[in-house]
């Protein structure tokens, strides 16, 4: 088990910037989700750590010790990928013991530590199978067994469940928090699935264009996006953005469509983003008039498009609807769930 922190972490390929000044601390069995975009520099950070890529700027430290120079074999670490990389020709046990095999651990050793690292990933069963014979799900186990194997001080994932459906996705989800309950292994988990990052990590950082943008609890930054981009990246269906500005105690949006702000930001100022959460709008007697332009039943709860002034706006409600489009409605803003940004910079106010 190991602490993990990064100073200033910078890489350059060439010219181009992947990772920009990068400061993190990740505690002794923290579970950190690494969440951004397409090429925001997730996987350059997270192979920097695992020392298949080398530092351009910055210190690494893994356990206490700078470990900027050391080679991956010797830093304790496992990392399981996208496309499992399982060896075609040998059984699910060989999959697992080969890195113990080249370690030279005794036949016995090796036997133990299989057999109890496929009943934590349940594949007791699968033991003699070849990897054609498995299952995706099955098969991105047989990846994770082989992390856990060779106990480390870290595990690092990039994007491990991608590949599969959306059903066995959710699934691994809660089987790979499981496993980081049991095992309580320092882990940093890359993806850029912000529902994954928000269901199995213990922080979460958020990253864009090489930097971190924010980082916190899940529901910190759920309920405090210090920006724009942040606002707009975690949550789902995404927040409600609308620019414009606040003028005689109200917030008008660029549009025309006037919204109501807390008191404390009720000062004039151009320049202003105004966000609400689709789940912080509700249907109500007195409010703001709308027209509903799309209702979309999902079971549980219902996700509505809502015409207002001349914006859209998306709403969950927890109630059925049995409104059509065109029927006009009174939207509720509970103005202390309002988040208010500066437009330019994209930082939040107050
Ligand atoms: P992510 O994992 O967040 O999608 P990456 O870390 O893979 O992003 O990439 C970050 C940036 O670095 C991208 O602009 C990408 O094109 C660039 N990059 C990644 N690997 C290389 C490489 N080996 N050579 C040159 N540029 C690279
Ligand atoms: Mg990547």
């Amino acid at each position: 088990m190991a602490e993990v922190s990064l100073t200033q972490v910078e890489k350059f390929y060439g010219t181009v910037q992947a990772v920009r000044s990068v400061s993190m601390d990740i505690a002794d069995g923290e579970f950190v989700a690494l969440v951004g975009p397409s090429g925001c520099g997730k996987s350059t950070l997270l192979r920097m750590i695992a020392g298949l890529e080398t530092i351009t700027g910055g210190d690494l430290s893994i356990g206490g010790q700078r470990v900027n120079e050391v080679p991956a074999k010797g830093r304790d670490i496992a990392m399981v990928f996208q496309n499992y990389a399982l060896y075609p020709h040998m059984t699910v046990a060989q999959n697992m013991a080969f890195s113990l095999k080249i370690k030279g651990l005794s036949r016995a050793d090796i036997d133990a530590r299989v057999r109890q690292a496929a009943a934590i990933v349940g594949l007791d069963d699968y033991l003699t199978r070849l990897p054609r014979e498995l299952s995706g799900g099955q098969r991105q186990r047989v990846a994770m067994g082989r992390a856990i194997v060779r106990d480390p001080a870290v595990f690092l994932f990039d994007e491990p469940l991608s590949n599969l459906d959306a059903k066995l996705r959710v699934q691994m989800r809660s089987e790979v928090k499981a496993l980081h309950q049991r095992l309580a292994t320092t882990t940093i988990y890359v993806t850029h699935d912000q529902i994954e990052a928000m269901t199995m990590a213990d922080r979460i950082v958020v990253m864009n264009g090489g930097r971190i943008e924010q980082m916190g609890a899940p529901l910190a930054l759920y309920d405090r996006p210090e920006s724009l981009f942040v606002a707009g990246f975690i949550g789902s269906p995404a927040m409600n953005l609308l620019p414009g500005a606040i003028r005689d105690g109200r917030f008008v949006s660029d549009r025309g469509l006037a919204l109501p702000v807390p008191p404390s930001a009720a000062r004039d100022r151009p320049g202003v983003t105004y966000g609400i959460r689709p789940e912080d709008l509700s249907l109500v007697s007195h409010g703001v008039a709308a027209q509903v332009a799309l209702v979309e039943p999902m079971g549980a709860d219902t996700q509505v498009r809502l015409d207002a002034g001349g914006e859209t706006l998306s709403a969950v409600l927890r109630d059925r609807v049995a409104d059509h489009p065109g029927q006009p409605v009174q939207i509720g803003v509970p103005t202390g769930r309002v988040h208010l940004f500066d437009t330019e910079s994209g930082r939040r106010l107050e």
